[in-house]
C-alpha cells in the first residue's frame, strides 16, 4: 500500500454527483459505474488496487469501485468524490461492508500507509491499532492471492540486485567497457524502477531492495566506479518515500 494523491473531482461528477446519489437512493443500482469516474481513479493509482498493489485488469481482477464509507450505511457518500477508491475484487470482498466510521482503517489517499504498517518476514504488521485492523480487515497476508505473488516479484528483483552486483564487480572502468556499462546501467535502473508506484507491489519491492545488503553494496561499487547517476539516486530517493520498516 503506497500513499495516493488524489487528484481535483472530475469535473463531470461535479456537476451530476446530486442526481446520480438520489438515483442510488431511489435505485440502489450502480451508478458510479461511470467512465468519469473509473477512469480518474484507475489513473490515480497507476490502474492497481489501492489497498494490496496488485494489477487490475490482469488475470481477471478488474478494477471495482471502492466505497471507503459503505454506500448501504452512508448513502450521501455513493458518488462522493473522496470517498471513492480503485479496489480489486478480492479486497473489496473482504472490506464489505465494514463500517470505517465506527473503526477506522488506512485510506492511502489520506494518510501515509508506512506511519502504520511495517515489514517483517514479508509480512505486513500494523505499528498501531490503526494498522493492525487495516492489514486484519483486508487480510493483506492472503498466502495465496497476495504473499505468494508479492514474495515472487520482491525475490526476482532480489535476483537482479545480484546479477547486477557480478556485472559490476567485474566492470573495470579504466578500460571503458561501454556495453558493460550499458548492461549495468539498465539492469540498476529496472531493479529501482520496480520501486515506483507505476509497479506492482512497489511499496514491498521498494522495502526489499532497500534493506538488502547487496544492495549497499551495488551502490557503493557503481559510485566508486563512477556510474551511479542523478537518475538513480531520484529513482532510490522515490522508492525511500513508500518503503515500510522492517522488523524481524
Ligand atoms: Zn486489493
Amino acid at each position: 500500500m503506497i500513499k495516493l494523491e488524489r487528484p481535483d473531482c472530475p469535473p463531470k461528477l461535479v456537476l451530476k454527483k446530486d442526481e446520480l446519489t438520489r438515483e442510488y437512493k431511489l435505485t440502489k443500482g450502480s451508478v458510479w459505474k461511470k467512465t468519469f469516474i473509473t477512469n480518474p481513479l484507475q489513473k490515480m493509482s497507476n490502474n492497481k488496487c489501492c489497498f494490496c498493489e496488485c494489477k487490475l485488469g490482469e488475470e481477471g481482477k478488474y478494477m471495482q469501485v471502492e466505497h471507503f464509507y459503505p454506500k448501504n450505511i452512508y448513502e450521501d457518500k455513493v458518488v462522493d468524490w473522496n470517498n471513492l477508491l480503485p479496489i480489486c475484487m478480492r479486497c473489496n470482498t473482504h472490506k464489505g461492508s465494514y463500517d470505517t466510521y465506527v473503526n477506522e482503517i488506512i485510506d492511502p489517499t489520506i494518510l501515509n500507509p508506512p506511519d502504520h504498517l511495517y515489514l517483517s518476514k514479508y509480512r505486513l504488521k500494523g505499528k498501531d491499532d490503526l494498522g493492525k485492523l487495516t492489514v486484519k480487515i483486508l487480510d493483506l497476508n492472503d498466502t495465496e492471492e497476495i504473499s505468494v505473488p508479492r514474495f515472487k516479484i520482491a525475490d526476482a528483483v532480489v535476483n537482479k540486485i545480484e546479477e547486477a552486483f557480478d556485472l559490476v564487480e567485474s566492470y573495470n572502468p579504466q578500460t571503458g567497457e561501454a556495453l558493460k556499462e550499458a548492461q549495468i546501467i539498465r539492469k540498476v535502473r529496472s531493479i529501482l524502477k520496480q520501486c515506483t508506484s507505476k509497479y506492482v507491489y512497489s511499496a514491498i519491492v521498494s522495502t526489499v531492495v532497500l534493506s538488502d545488503h547487496l544492495y549497499d553494496k551495488l551502490k557503493s561499487e557503481l559510485v566508486n566506479k563512477g556510474i551511479w547517476t542523478t537518475d538513480m539516486q531520484n529513482l532510490e530517493d522515490t522508492a525511500k518515500t513508500i518503503k515500510f520498516d522492517v522488523k524481524s
